[in-house]
């Protein structure tokens, strides 16, 4: 009896063996048959849908699988990543994905490559690019910095950065061969943004107003126009001027000896601490917080000229 009670314990293990084994037989044949048909185009559009039904941004996406933070996912990452998300995939289509979203195949997934498999139409060498050239102009001007304690930069993403002691983020673009800043409503050129923002620049600009005393007789004409005046400070926002030199013709400190150079010095100097009416909160950029958004959609408005075209300048200094 007992002998009879073990074997049929035996062919009930070996059954539920049996059903199990064939049903994850079946699960595989599915897969198998849904890969056949596998579409990556159609798979990216899912995955897109997806991120945006969350709420999310594709950067968030990645930061998310990329847990040590050093921009590059391996393939392993991320399909175990993509897998333990709620997004419906399976590992056969993961594998197919992760090959082609590793497009230069050493095994690891940037973030680029990352954005360029979901956004096939972006140019990801160009978009590199562009990111390559503002990091390479940031760091450049920021190097500038002779604080005891350098000047903080730190590069969020490819146009988004962290100034200085503030937490904000700001966005960064080339405008013109000029890299420019998100203040407020506005754009201001790195350099003048720098001057503002960095404590031995804000120092040097003290040198420089001491000179345009000297050496320009309209100083406190123009200064008083521009109290009153926030025209002066809005036209320059709609036409970045060569001052802030991209290409460094001086450092701030020093005195600057053509006379474009120095109406651009009076330019940037008024719209700091000559303007004490345009002052916001004393924020060190409290002056582009004013603006209205009036001004703002304008300049967003503002198409972007083809590049060599002359400058523009704003009234006062003509
Ligand atoms: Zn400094």
């Amino acid at each position: 009896m007992a002998q009879l009670l073990h074997r049929w314990q035996q062919l009930w293990l070996l059954a539920l063996d049996r059903q199990y084994r064939l049903e994850t037989a079946l699960q595989r044949l599915r897969e198998l048959e849904e890969f056949a048909h596998f579409d990556f185009g159609v798979w990216r559009k899912r995955y897109m849908q997806w991120i945006s039904q969350m709420k999310s941004r594709v950067l968030d996406v990645f930061r998310g699988i990329d847990r040590d933070q050093d921009g590059r996912i391996s393939q392993r990452e991320f399909i175990e990543g993509v897998l333990a998300s709620k997004f419906p995939t399976n590992v056969l289509e993961m594998n197919a994905v992760a090959t082609i979203f590793d497009m230069n195949g050493d095994g690891f997934i940037d973030y680029y490559e990352f954005v360029s498999a979901l956004h096939p139409n972006r140019d990801p060498l160009r978009r590199s690019a562009d990111a390559d050239q503002i990091q390479d102009e940031v760091n450049r001007q920021v190097a500038q910095c002779n604080c005891a304690k350098r000047f903080q930069v730190e590069q969020i993403s490819a146009n988004r950065y962290r100034f200085g002691e503030s937490q904000q983020l700001r966005m960064v673009r080339i405008l013109r061969s000029t890299l420019m800043v998100r203040v407020g409503g506005g754009w201001i050129a790195l350099d003048e943004f720098l001057v503002k923002n960095d404590p031995c620049r804000v120092k040097g600009r003290t040198n420089l107003k001491i000179n345009e005393k000297y050496l320009s007789p309209d100083a406190f004409g123009t200064a008083a126009r521009c109290a009153g005046n926030q025209s002066a400070a809005s036209s320059k926002v709609l036409s970045p001027s060569r001052s802030n030199s991209s290409l460094s013709l001086y450092s701030s400190a020093s005195a600057p000896s053509s006379p474009l150079a120095r109406k651009s010095v009076l330019r940037r100097t008024r719209s700091g601490d000559r303007c004490p009416r345009s002052r916001g909160s004393g924020l060190p950029d409290g002056a582009e917080l004013q603006f209205s958004a009036a001004e703002e959609s304008l300049a967003a408005a503002l198409p972007e000229p083809p590049e060599g075209s002359p400058p523009e300048r704003c009234s006062p200094c003509r």
